[in-house]
């Protein structure tokens, strides 16, 4: 289908983008596209805005900073993959982006896009919650951060203001100290049917689930048995707890659950092993 019509504008800065923002219309970032653009052409979003971030090259960037590896919000999967740092310092946010989509996907949708959209099914926001990640926000008010956790407003629904753009995501430095993304899906280019992300870090196991509910979750129930003692096999049991998992043509809710547990099991074997 055709998009509604909409006007388009070119931020040349993010202060310009919150400004381009606050103009009285409905309006929207566009970043790499690659869901905004789809929801536009079924007519589920008819922004009367379109407020082009994409250019904005200096929001693409993997760096270093003390305790955490900031990310830019327009950097690519493809460049999350290859980057030397991420494979070095949190690998599981380069593996994550080499199983996002195909090639044509990871070489256009961004991270900040993914967070930004909050799919239950994406990859990205499941193990930046893992992760304990912290977004950097401006909006007109200046800036401000926030867990990752607290950017999710429900399904497909971002609880970040209308006029904020989200220019970079931290993560913590983890190094190859235990982590596994298991992601299953029918194809190997299609969204994740379940997946599951374990990291070791604080002293413990942290956990997310990927299309369990209208966000993506943690997995807390399996997150308390392992903090008291319990083996990962046994913990991960308690997966679906507190999850209400879709039921759509891949799979039931009732065999969500049944990955949720399976996947669980797997990613903490690799994690804690
Ligand atoms: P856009 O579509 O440009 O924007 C998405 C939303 O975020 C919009 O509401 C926009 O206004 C907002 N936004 C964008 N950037 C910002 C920002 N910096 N600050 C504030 N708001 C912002 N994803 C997966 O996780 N796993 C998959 O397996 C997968 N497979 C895919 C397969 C196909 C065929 C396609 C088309 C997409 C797939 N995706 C998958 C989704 C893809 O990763 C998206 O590109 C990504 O989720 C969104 O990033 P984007 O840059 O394209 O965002």
């Amino acid at each position: 289908m055709i998009p509604a019509t909409f006007d388009y504008e070119v931020a040349e800065s993010v202060d310009h983008a919150v400004e381009l923002l606050g103009s009285g219309k409905d309006a929207k970032l566009l970043a790499g596209g690659h869901s905004l653009l789809p929801l536009m052409r079924l007519r589920l979003a008819r922004p009367e805005l379109l407020v082009d971030i994409g250019r904005l090259s200096d929001l693409s960037y993997v760096r270093e900073d003390g305790d955490a590896i900031a990310i830019g919000a327009l950097t690519r999967y493809r460049d999350l993959e290859q980057s030397d740092l991420l494979r070095a310092e949190c690998p599981i946010v380069a593996s994550m982006s080499g199983l996002v989509g195909d090639p044509q996907v990871r070489h256009r949708g961004t991270i900040g896009g993914s967070v930004a959209h909050t799919d239950p099914a994406s990859d990205a926001p499941t193990v930046l919650l893992a992760l304990d990640a912290e977004l950097v926000v401006n909006g007109p008010g200046g800036e401000r951060r926030l867990p990752v956790a607290e950017s999710f407003g429900g399904f497909l629904q971002t609880a970040l203001d209308p006029q904020e753009v989200l220019p970079e995501i931290r993560v913590p430095k983890t190094g190859d100290g235990g982590w596994a993304y298991e992601k299953f899906n029918r194809r190997a280019q299609d969204w994740a049917t379940v997946a599951v992300a374990a990291v070791r870090m604080n002293g413990g196991a942290h956990v997310g689930l990927t299309n369990m509910g209208a966000t993506a979750l943690r997995a807390a129930g399996v997150e308390e048995a392992l903090a008291g003692g319990v083996d990962p096999a046994a913990a991960a049991e308690r997966a679906a707890e507190g999850t209400s998992p879709p039921s759509d043509h891949n799979a039931s809710g009732e065999y969500r659950e049944h990955l949720a547990r399976v996947l669980t099991r797997r990613a903490l074997e690799q994690a804690l092993s």
